[in-house]
């Protein structure tokens, strides 16, 4: 049972700070593999993971100049099928894992030829990626306007039901044995020197240098967690954990996204099969299916801060742009209306790792996974968990170390 206000206390191998889809399929596999696990999170509701689209898209998302992050997408879509397949056979819930793929268009020639530059990188880089004119695209989904120019198809993208994968990550975590403490972190302790004191915010001081070895976390309420090894894995608030260097704290910012649900009339058949992704007057958008009938249109990018309002200039924008794509979307059922925080950092690239000068031994974080938070979520389990039992992560984790974002200070 979740605890709250533990004044003493709690004592595990590995205390986790953060129940989104990153913190919990870390303390799955973790408990996994024999370790003791606390979870510690004030609430669920603000996660982005339950906000998100699902999209598992390293093909459609991978842009000029990003090689890396598009490298270990892929090694996170590799690995996401048997993750989600043992899911399912542990909890006996679909997570609705999805591979029909991605159906980007184009409206006119400007468009064309942008997607088509694109394109060309994407192959460049291995990925697969069929050209299709307008006939081409309408005979793959019927629904879309005859406005369309042309468009692509990424058979490299899936998707996942994002809401039910966080249900079904939270139902295996506890079924292994982690144990949820609904409280906030506040910060990372630690052993601090000949008396072994703990320090809180001032952990990695202005140098930038660690002090000491992590020994827990401290709790809004006042409590503490005791533990060996810390995971800070509070997705956009990450950054408000003290007890990591001040350039870490700073690295971690969220970018709000507005979203859609909507979901068919009783007795309406499916109205699309791939994700479709358009840009409409220069905004990106998204719609993307499901198999319980409902559509996901996304998404608005902004940088305001921990703002998690609905506005009714991104609903109407929104249904404008999947209705400018898919007609029909108009007879749909406006579901659901909802904002989230995408841990962003300055490169786009998630901070997942630890061991590095400035942080404190036994430390570790996994956070920044700002677009992609979904799709990295087994693959970033495994490299926590590698860490976590003295095995290296994947080499194409190398690129996404905290030490990063710690060059500077450790030359200060
Ligand atoms: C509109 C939108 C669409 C998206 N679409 C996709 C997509 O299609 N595919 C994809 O892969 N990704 C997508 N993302 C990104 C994805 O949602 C995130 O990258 C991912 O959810 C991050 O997971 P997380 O567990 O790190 O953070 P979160 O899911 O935000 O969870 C963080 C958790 O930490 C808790 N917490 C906060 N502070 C503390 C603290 N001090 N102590 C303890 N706990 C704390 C919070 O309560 C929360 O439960 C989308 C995001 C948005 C907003």
């Amino acid at each position: 049972m979740p605890a709250k206000g533990v004044l003493v206390a709690v004592t595990a191998d590995v205390v986790i700070a953060g129940g989104g889809v990153i913190g919990t399929a870390i303390a799955w596999r973790a408990a996994a593999a024999g370790l003791d696990v606390v979870l510690a999170d004030p609430a669920e509701g603000d996660a982005a993971s339950l906000v998100a689209a699902g999209m598992l898209a390293p093909v459609s998302e991978a842009l000029f100049g990003e090689g890396a992050l598009l490298r270990v997408n892929l090694l996170a879509l590799a690995r996401f099928p048997s993750f989600a397949a043992e899911l399912e056979q542990v909890t006996g819930h679909r997570v609705g894992l999805r591979r029909e793929g991605t159906l980007a268009v184009a409206y006119d020639a400007g468009d064309y030829a942008a997607l088509m530059r694109l394109t060309a990188f994407r192959r460049s880089a291995g990925l697969e990626a069929e050209e299709l004119d307008s006939r081409a695209c309408r005979k793959l989904e019927s629904f879309l306007t005859p406005d369309v120019h042309g468009g692509v198809l990424f058979p490299g993208d899936w998707s996942v039901d994002n809401r039910r994968y966080a249900a079904a990550l939270r139902e295996a975590a506890a079924a292994a044995g982690v144990r949820v403490v609904r409280d906030r972190v506040t910060a990372v302790l630690t052993t601090d020197g000949a008396d072994g004191a703990a320090s809180a915010d001032g952990v990695a001081g202005a140098d930038g240098q660690a002090h000491g070895r992590a020994r827990g976390v401290a709790l809004a309420d006042g409590g503490e967690i005791g533990a060996g090894q810390v995971v800070v894995a509070a997705g956009s608030w990450s950054g408000a954990v003290h007890g990591l260097p001040a350039a870490l704290q700073a690295a971690v910012r969220p970018v709000k996204g507005q979203l859609l649900r909507l979901r068919h009339p009783d007795g309406m058949p499916p109205v699309l099969t791939h994700t479709i992704r358009a840009t409409v007057r220069g905004a990106d958008v998204y719609l993307v299916p499901r198999a319980d009938g409902e559509v996901i249109v996304g998404a608005t990018q902004e940088e305001r801060g921990p703002d998690l309002t609905v506005t009714a200039g991104a609903v109407h924008d929104l249904l404008h742009d999947a209705m400018s794509v898919l007609p029909v979307t108009s007879e749909l059922v406006l579901a659901e209306t909802c904002a989230g925080l995408r841990p962003g950092t300055p490169d786009n690239g998630p901070i997942v790792g630890g061991a590095g000068s400035g942080i404190p031994g036994g430390v570790l974080l996994a956070t920044g996974h700002y677009r992609n938070g979904i799709l990295m979520s087994a693959a970033t389990a495994d490299a926590i968990v590698a860490c976590l039992t003295g095995q290296p992560p994947a080499a194409e984790w190398e690129p996404f170390g905290p030490g990063r974002f710690l060059a500077g200070e450790e030359e200060r």
